[in-house]
Parts: C-alpha cells; structure tokens; sequence
C-alpha cells in the first residue's frame, strides 16, 4: 500500500470472496491491495471513504448497440457512454451493426475505433460481425482485437447486416473455430418467425404472437448443434424464451462450448403490463410473460444463464410509432439497468454480489477482459458506489442517452449510483461527468 496515490475506503466492498468492510488502494490506475477498513493512509495518498455505501467492481456491459458513425442520430458514443457511466458501466463492447459502416472489416473497425476515441467517457471494445460472405475478413479482424463476432440467424433489421443461413453459418463457425474465437448469435429462427401469425398493430398480444418462443428454441437447438459439431464456443444473445433452458443446461453439461445472457426488460418487465401501442417496450425477441419471467430469474440463480447485459439499442423517437410490427426495435437500458436488475434481484431474494457477479464478473470473462470485473489486486481500479436502499422514480429527462425515450418511465428503482471510477478517476458524480477519458480496449491475445 505504501506507493498507493488513492485508497478507496467502504463499510461494504463487494470482492470475490464476499461483502467486507475494506480499504482499496489504487496506484497507476491499477488495484493494488484489498486492505482492512482501517488500514493506514500512507502519506501523500488520498483517502476517499464512501461511509456505507456500496464499492462494487464497474458493470461491464457485453451488448451496446452506439450507432455511431453514420446513425449518430439514434445514439452516438458521447451520450451512450455518458448514459454508462452515470449508471455505473465503466467498460462496454458495442455491436457491430446498426452503425454505418457495420464492423465488418478491419478497414471498418478502425473507422469506428478513431470515431469512438475522443468521445468515450467508459472503456469501449468492439464486436466483430459475421455476415455472409465476409468468412476472409474474420480472422484479421480476431487478430486486431474485436472480443468475437456477432451473427443473426432472422433479419437484422438492418439491410447492410444480412443473416446467415445454416451452411453459411456452418462456415462461420468453422473459420471462428480454427483460431478459438467466439460467436455471439441473435437465435431466432427464420422460418419459424415467418410461420407466425403476423398481425402487425398496436396490440402486445399480437405483437408477442409474431415472435414465439419456438422461433428461439429451434435456432437454439440448431446453433447447439453446430457448436457441437465443429467444437466451437458459442453465446446466445438476449435469451427470452425460458423454453429453450433446458437445451442450454443439457448442451453444457454435455460439453458443449455455449453461454447465454438475458436482459434487464426480459427480468424486470412482464408482457402483461406492456401496453397497447407503447412500443417503446419493443425488443426482439419480446418481452414475455411473468411466468416466463420466473424461470429466467431461476436460470440466472442455477447459472444456465450466465449474466445480463443491456442490448441498449436505441432509435430516433419517431421510429418508436405505435405499431408493433414496423416500429424500431430495441430498449434504451444503459444508465437504469443496475437499478432495474437490483430492484428485481433484491425483491426476489437476492445479494448485490449476485447482481455484481451477473453484469461484472461474468461478463467481463465472456469477453476475456480480464483486468475488468472484480475488486482484486490486479485488476483496473473500476468502480461504482451505490446507495442501494435510496429509491428514485424514472424520468426521462434525466437521461443521457440521445433519445430519451425509455420503458421504465415513471418506475420507482433501488439503487442510486453515486459516483462512478475509471482507472482510479472519478469520471461521475451525481451526474456531473469529467472530460471523457475512456480507452479502446482489445481482445487480450
Ligand atoms: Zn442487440
């Protein structure tokens, strides 16, 4: 501790090993030492004692979707990190799609990485995307530095981001498997989504009839299949349909290489409460049924499913109109979804080292960061410091993200995030930020 610049001192550390009164000394932006809570200060070092607020390790947050360049109008890089870190995110990996250009070649990765530079209050990684055709392009975007490669099994929703059928994704998985790569797939099955009843309108229920939990469960099986098959590692996106957990556990305990995240509207919100015409609870595949709900909630206790993460993809307001089935798709969750998962989680029964274990610790292993996700020595000083008895109500103007359009208006959330770390720098505080300092992460090789 003697050549710490900064020790960070709560009655309540959240640590790998548990909850504990703790002095946390930081040098070079680095945790040095987990100390005792009355551990002394060496000189010139100073002491930021946070009384019984809670020291978690920063959230990393695996699914953004930041637009930027090119739709810079739904969210850009400046107002999507602001929005993480006033919801105490300190490093996200943003989606290869629905900016312009897609990440989908080195050329691409560095127009988004100089465009991301200057603007990123929060460590920023990038996904790579796999997309019919482009097979030649993954290996050289692995090796510099995208954490995997995303894949659509149904329409993107985008043109420029095709989806892959099972030959090509067979191929993609191949190639991604010869130098152990990961794949991150959006499993919903095309066929099965086109055999739905696609109603279109204002109503939920018709909206949640288009998107069934078969169209998931049987592009799950298939990706499993092809997991299996070529030895692959393989992740599934937003997983909602509680149908498809038992696949996932059997997969796994069979030894196949797959992990599964779920979201914080899949676990807070309920297809029942959604309503009519109010799309900006729209997300694909949906929000479902409370007692669907339950046995997500069950999944994330047995550790089928492995952690939650945002999918924060916004849009313009005018593209969240109030029909169902031609409104933009995505719910805006960067800077509420702490709150929302703890406020759900606390309820249920519950430990902030659970919710810290969901959207820090295994997230940051699914993406390989490995000095980002725990309180250790070692590890980058990333931190947030919550209240997490405080309540406050959701209002949208107090939002960073660009478009302040949000399911969870008017909600009443546990949890005030009160200030937010860096690599030993406070970058907020009661929603005060600092110049944004944020660096470009890469793939560790
Ligand atoms: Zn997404």
């Amino acid at each position: 501790m003697s050549d710490a610049e900064l020790v960070l001192r709560s009655t309540r550390v959240i640590t790998p090993e548990g909850t504990r009164a703790a002095s946390v000394a930081v040098a070079g932006g680095t945790i040095t030492a987990v100390l005792p809570h009355d551990a002394e200060v060496p000189p010139g070092a100073r002491l930021e004692d946070v009384g019984d607020h809670v020291l978690l390790p920063g959230l990393v947050d695996t699914h953004v979707h930041v637009n930027d360049p090119g739709r810079t109008e739904w969210e850009g890089f400046w107002t999507a990190t602001r929005a993480a870190a006033a919801g105490g995110i300190t490093t996200l990996v943003d989606m290869p799609l629905n900016s312009l250009p897609p990440t989908t070649t080195v050329d691409h990765l560095r127009i988004k990485q100089r465009v991301a530079a200057d603007k990123a209050h929060v460590d920023v990684g990038f996904w790579g995307g796999a997309l019919p055709g482009n097979v030649k392009d993954l290996r050289p975007l692995h090796e510099a530095g995208v954490f995997g490669f995303k894949a659509f099994l149904s329409p993107s929703g985008v043109d420029e981001f095709p989806h892959l059928d099972q030959d090509q994704l067979a191929r993609a998985l191949a190639e991604i498997a010869a130098f152990d790569g990961l794949l991150i797939v959006h499993a919903e099955d095309p066929h099965h989504l086109a055999a739905a009843p696609q109603q279109g309108g204002p109503r939920y229920a018709d909206f949640l009839a288009s998107r069934p939990r078969g169209a998931e469960d049987t592009a799950i099986a298939a990706l499993i299949a092809q997991a299996r098959r070529f030895g692959a590692r393989v992740h599934i996106l937003h997983l909602s349909s509680s149908d498809a957990l038992p696949l996932i556990a059997e997969a796994r305990a069979d030894g196949v290489r797959v992990t599964a995240e779920t979201c914080p509207h899949y676990l807070t919100l309920t297809a029942e409460e959604v309503p009519d015409g109010a799309s900006e609870f729209k997300c694909c595949p949906p929000i479902r049924e409370a007692a669907n709900q339950d046995l997500l909630w069950q999944a994330l206790a047995d550790g089928t499913v492995d952690c939650v993460v945002t999918d924060h993809s916004p849009s313009t307001a005018d593209l969240k109109t109030d029909d169902f089935a031609t409104a933009w798709g995505g719910i805006s969750g960067l800077q509420l979804s702490l709150a929302a998962v703890w406020t759900e989680a606390r309820r249920r029964g519950h430990g902030l080292e659970d919710v810290v274990r969901w959207m820090s610790e295994r997230t940051a292993r699914l993406a390989g960061l490995d000095r980002k996700g725990a309180i250790e020595a070692g590890r980058d000083a990333d931190f947030a410091v919550l209240a997490p008895d405080e309540t406050f109500t959701v209002d949208p103007a107090a939002l960073q993200h660009r478009n302040r359009v949000t399911a969870y208006a008017g909600r009443t959330l546990h949890g005030v995030v009160k200030s937010t770390w860096l690599r030993g720098r406070r970058i907020q505080a009661d929603g005060e930020f600092t110049e944004p300092k944020g660096r470009l992460l890469t793939r560790t090789p």
